[in-house]
């Protein structure tokens, strides 16, 4: 029922539509995605979010590039995914109507986690490193946050760290099992530079995909 419901889902979102071409023989056979995960690039348009201290790297765009990496390896995995953004501009004209039409695309039905993507800004300018954040309470946005934090610290090389429980906008909206990711600080110097970095934006994205996939797998109910 699930693998019918993302087929059908991926055709809507995908435009196979009677107004578009129709649908290839591959398209029509392909195998249907395993899981739903809806990506969400923080900020974007006139809101940039963090400004980087030395290069002033604009965390709205670093947000889209790493994303499209996450996006990139979730779909390599065998995930459907639906970005709630997908160029620099912001998705509505204000700031109110764009968080509710996020809100709307993160409760799109099916879903089967949720993961927002953003850069973190600090005034102590050692503090460095990624940071994951669930819904405070949320028992299974509790241990999807871990297991990308778990997969980031590995990949990236620091000592495990715990997930943070917090009270996001992006965290408290879904249904879904639901995490923030802070990829690390544009306020420290090594990740100003390591998040513009492709291949260091690629592990990340790598190490975000792996642990989401590892919480998929090992929920209750697989
Ligand atoms: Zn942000």
């Amino acid at each position: 029922m699930k693998r019918t419901f993302l087929l059908l889902l991926s055709f809507f979102l995908l435009g196979c539509t009677a107004a578009a071409p129709p649908c290839t023989p591959y398209e029509l056979s392909a195998t249907p995605p395993k899981y739903f995960v809806i990506l969400d690039y923080g900020h974007g348009g006139s809101d940039c979010g963090a400004i980087g201290v030395d290069t002033a790297v604009l965390e709205s765009d670093l947000n889209l590039l790493v994303g499209e990496h996450v996006a990139r390896a979730l779909e390599d995995r065998g995930c459907f995914v639906l970005r709630t953004r997908t160029s620099a501009d912001a998705i509505a004209g204000t700031k109110r109507d764009d968080m509710a039409r996020r809100g709307a695309i993160l409760l799109t039905d099916g879903a089967d986690c949720t993961v927002s993507i953003h850069m973190n800004k600090f005034s102590d300018r050692r503090v460095k490193g990624p940071m994951c954040y669930f819904q405070a309470g949320a028992k299974d946005g509790k241990r999807l946050a871990q297991c990308v934090i778990d997969a980031l610290s590995s990949a990236l090389g620091y000592d495990s760290r715990l997930a943070n429980p917090g009270n996001n906008y992006v965290t408290r909206i879904p249904s879904a099992p639901s995490v923030l990711v802070e990829c690390g600080f544009l306020s420290n110097p090594e990740d100003e530079r390591n998040l513009q970095d492709p291949v260091y934006q690629q592990k990340l994205a790598d190490a975000i995909a792996d642990g989401v996939m590892n919480y998929l797998e090992t929920r209750a109910g697989q």
